[in-house]
């Protein structure tokens, strides 16, 4: 188990150039086949035969030693290893950002909306900081919406329980609503709330994985507005790009790590304090 991981290099094997015994690296954990049309695509997260280490074999970052090919090895510098975790979320939350054309500067000053302030939100939150937009999260939770706050990965929170999120939105953007919106929810209310948020011609990212279908109105809320729907998933050459975020400082992720605990009590200590919704991330440690 675990896919998100950082770790030393212990044994380079031959042909190795990139990569040194004691480097610092994060290991993207990708399967894949290399042959079929997405691989030759350079799609290679879209793979056919796509697999995970940590979730589809292979050990993980449970495991004490893993072998991987150079390709998948990013070095991470001087990022702290327990940091260092966290470049496989950052990257997702890269990739979406990306795919909805978003990672540059070029939209500096724009209004960015986050649903939901889990893991991949509040990382999608510090990115699009990094890129220099302004970002409000909506979240049910008051202690995810603190965490925003504190982290410094939202401007605005609002809480769509108690505020009408448009409302608020409008108020916020002096009514031009948001550029953009990306769903880390996979709630429908969360989506439809977004896309009512979201300015005509703007951009809507799906993160969430919906475990339902979702049926939306496409002539009033897409076609009359020229919206766009987007989705994404994993990442795809992302990784080299949010360490170089993380090691200019554009990116903290110190705020993210909530607790570190032993491999040993990982049920106990990792996933039941996981309902607590003030953790983000735990990181085992197997030392
Ligand atoms: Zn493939």
């Amino acid at each position: 188990m675990g896919h998100e991981f950082s770790g030393v290099v212990e044994e380079v094997g031959p042909g190795v150039t990139g990569i040194s015994v004691g480097d610092h690296v994060v290991v993207e954990p990708f399967m894949v086949d290399g042959t079929c049309p997405s691989c030759n695509r350079g799609d290679y997260h879209l793979c056919d035969q796509m697999g995970f280490i940590g979730i589809s074999g292979r050990g993980g970052g449970l495991s004490e030693h893993i072998v991987v090919e150079e390709r998948w090895v990013h070095p991470t510098g001087s990022i702290p290893l327990d940091q260092a975790a966290l470049i496989e979320p950052l990257a997702v939350a890269h990739h979406g950002i990306a795919h909805a054309g978003y990672a540059n500067t070029d939209h500096e000053g724009e209004w960015a909306l986050v649903g939901g302030a889990g893991p991949i939100g509040l990382l999608t939150g510090a990115v699009l900081k990094a890129y220099g937009m302004k970002v409000i999260i909506s979240e049910p939770s008051g202690a995810r919406r603190d965490k925003a706050l504190e982290a410094g990965v939202a401007d605005h929170v609002v809480n769509p329980l108690e505020e009408d999120l448009h409302e608020k939105v409008t108020e916020l953007t002096d009514g031009e609503l948001v550029s953009v919106s990306f769903d880390a929810a996979g709630v429908p209310q969360v989506l439809q709330d977004l896309i009512h948020a979201t300015r005509p011609a703007g951009r809507i990212e799906v993160l969430a994985l919906h475990m339902h279908p979702y049926s939306m109105d496409i002539m009033a809320d897409l076609t009359m507005k020229e919206r766009v729907i987007g989705s994404s998933i994993g990442y795809c050459n992302d990784h080299p790009t949010v360490i170089k975020l993380v090691q200019d400082g554009k990116v903290d992720l110190a705020p993210f790590i909530t607790s570190k605990i032993k491999a040993e009590n990982v049920v106990e200590d990792g996933f039941n304090a996981l309902r607590n919704p003030q953790e983000v991330k735990i990181l085992v440690s197997m030392d």
